[in-house]
């Protein structure tokens, strides 16, 4: 009789803890589409021109709203995290900003470049990090990508050592401003960030406009748009890399 008490009593804690999982973690990843203003499960036929994951505090707080088919989690206690988040790290997305010449330097994270690592990734130590962000942190910069210099044996990895040595030059040891956008991590768990100079000056922006790096766009970013036209313009003046491959 007890032990069928006590099995019992496993059986509804079981329960409870199952349907408390399924009650949306923020950290949840669902989708959403470049225009859309709902977010989506995996899988919905919703996301079939495009893709985007977001965490589902980040869905929730940037106003998307469940689909209606695929019926996706819901964060309980909104508000709770609309105060939280809004106020605490910038990302351009929410921000809903045009260009990445209207971000906000005021309100970004300031950290210190401590190390250089090639022309779209270094490391850098925050001053007063936040939730998600560590101390210490290896970045990828968001929507710019550089010439590896790891495999020389490639045409495209040609300017690799320019482009790396002029972030080195441009970064190293200084104070930076950093937003985030959509996506917080990339694969290999680095943080994804623009990086400001200065109110204006985004570096990620530099890389592209003046030749040391294509607009990277397999994952939508906001100044994706933006991004690609500054590719274009480097292109038709064959500055950097464009300059000395007949393209
Ligand atoms: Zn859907």
């Amino acid at each position: 009789m007890r032990k069928t008490a006590a099995s019992c009593l496993f059986l509804f804690l079981a329960l409870v803890s199952c349907f408390a999982a399924d009650s949306a973690d923020p950290a949840t990843i669902v989708y959403t589409t470049n225009s859309g203003t709902r977010y989506h499960r995996e899988g919905c036929s919703s996301l079939s021109r495009s893709k985007i994951a977001i965490s589902l505090v980040d869905a929730t707080v940037s106003g998307l709203t469940p689909c209606l088919s695929c019926k996706p989690p819901v964060l309980q206690e909104k508000e709770k995290y609309l105060e939280r988040y809004q106020g605490d790290i910038y990302r351009v997305h929410l921000a809903n900003l045009k260009s990445y010449r209207d971000a906000d330097t005021s309100k970004m994270l300031v950290a210190t470049v401590i190390r250089h690592v090639d022309g779209d990734t270094v490391r850098l130590e925050f001053e007063n990090p936040i939730t998600p962000v560590n101390k210490i942190e290896t970045i990828r910069m968001i929507g710019v990508d550089t010439p590896e210099t790891v495999d020389p044996r490639k045409s495209v990895q040609f300017f690799g050592k320019e482009a790396s040595d002029w972030t080195k030059t441009a970064l190293l040891g200084k104070k930076v401003f950093v937003a985030l956008d959509w996506d917080t991590r990339d694969k290999y768990k680095r943080l994804l960030v623009y990086i400001y100079t200065a109110p204006g000056e985004c570096h990620n922006a530099r890389l592209i406009s003046e030749g040391y790096g294509h607009a990277y766009v397999p994952f939508p970013f906001q100044f994706l748009d933006e991004f690609r036209a500054l590719e274009r313009d480097a292109r038709t003046a064959k500055r950097g890399l464009w300059a000395e491959q007949a393209h």
